[in-house]
């Protein structure tokens, strides 16, 4: 796969970069956001609408699916893309993040709450532990019906192939920042061991499935905060050689995303796509951008949007507050999405208020165009050299505190 990324421009003096992914479901134009569709769909949008507000990619997860219907019924369908009637390219992420979050009880708000004191075994409160690692893998607790479970780089790999997806990621074990550095240190070291495993059960399985479209695999850089720890373990996936791509996950504080992921694209070869797991708000994608991140996905846009909050230009906003009930304007008159277009803020005030299913339909069409358009922005703010007054300009008035 000599071909699978392009490099095109990049940003002078910076590790920001332009490109494109070829897979064999078309190409994705970096920076990209991929949006995530967690159980085949992103919630209360139809793939179609998705596709016409600018989606390049769809992202699912392997834990869910596995669970709920069953890896073996998406194979059978034709995989991931044609289950849930998507043409375009799909990821799915390994599972590890959600076997080990939700097996730990905690979300990742709490676990990247860095003030609590360190401690390896640490659970939400009023929670039972579900998952337990060993250096094999995780046994855990299914969160539908309480059955128990394994998952280890061998059974990620196998169930990422009956999914599908173009993209897939290796199985990773998810830390906090609260566990200690000597777990942090062991933990890094599981993990790469996980990722000899996975590279070598996806070549047997690639081979295998030959008659199937090429998976392209990613690995996945932990160490959380340490940088001697997060600059060795990507050295350590890069010299395993047979990823396609990069993945960096793990405990990542807000005011350092940046920092931690200039570490690891340092260390990374150029003419490899580098996926940022999981980030939420617009000064994020800029500082991943910046820090050399090709694709991230983010939950966020659609989440948010299902409790009624709008993101527009001048800032996030509640649309169920009492100063939209006779507001007739779009939800961001500077936004060209389809919700915008024909809706006002009343009506999306009055469906929220009426508990409508249409009113997270169309915020979340809403909220995705907005992300999309922003990303889709800041590409052509590298290729044009003006990203950082792209940058200053965007977050200015995002962050300024107004709310229209
Ligand atoms: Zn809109």
């Amino acid at each position: 796969m000599g071909d699978f990324f392009e490099v095109r421009d990049t940003l002078p003096g910076g590790r920001g970069r332009t490109g494109v992914i070829h897979t064999p479901h078309g190409d994705v134009h970096t920076p990209a956001f991929i949006a995530v569709g967690t159980k085949a769909t992103v919630k209360a949008v139809l793939p179609e609408t998705m596709k016409s507000l600018g989606a390049q990619a769809v992202l699912a997860n392997a834990y869910h699916l596995y669970l709920q219907p069953g890896a073996d019924i998406v194979d059978e369908a034709g995989g991931l893309g044609a289950f849930m009637n998507w043409s375009g390219p799909t990821f799915t992420d390994s599972g590890g993040f959600q076997v080990l979050s939700l097996g730990a009880g905690f979300r990742k708000v709490l676990a990247m709450d860095a003030n609590r004191v360190q401690a390896d075994d640490i659970i939400a409160a009023g929670k039972e532990r579900l998952a337990r690692v060993d250096d094999d893998g995780v046994t855990f607790t299914s969160h539908l019906d309480g059955s128990t479970h394994r998952f280890t780089p061998e059974v990620s790999m196998g169930i990422q192939h009956q999914l599908g997806a173009d993209i897939i990621f290796a199985f990773d074990e998810l830390t906090t920042l609260v566990n200690t550095r000597s777990y942090q240190e062991q933990s890094v070291r599981r993990t790469h061991d996980w990722a000899v495993r996975c590279v070598a059960e996806h070549r047997r399985l690639t081979e295998v499935r030959a008659h199937k479209p090429y998976q392209a695999l990613f690995g996945v850089v932990q160490g959380a905060q340490y940088e001697d720890l997060r600059r060795a373990a990507t050295r350590g996936l890069v010299d395993i050689g047979g990823f396609d791509g990069f993945g960096i996950g793990g405990a990542l504080e807000k005011q350092n995303l940046a920092t931690i992921v200039g570490w690891v694209t340092d260390e990374l070869p150029e003419d490899k796509p580098r996926h940022l797991l999981g980030i939420s708000e617009p000064d994020d994608l800029f500082a991943a951008v910046a820090a050399g991140a090709d694709t991230f996905d983010c939950v966020s846009p659609s989440r948010v949007a299902r409790n009624a909050a709008i993101y527009s230009r001048t800032g996030r906003y509640n649309i169920t507050g009492a100063r939209y009930k006779r507001d007739f304007t779009p939800l961001d008159p500077e936004c060209d999405c389809y919700t915008c277009g024909n809706y006002t803020r009343a009506y999306l005030h009055h469906l929220f208020k009426a508990k409508e299913m249409l009113a997270s339909t169309l915020a979340t069409i809403h909220n995705e165009r907005f992300i999309v358009r922003l990303v889709d922005q800041i590409r052509e703010s590298i290729s044009a050299g003006s990203f950082d007054e792209l940058r200053a300009e965007v977050l200015g008035r995002y962050y300024a505190g107004a709310r229209i």
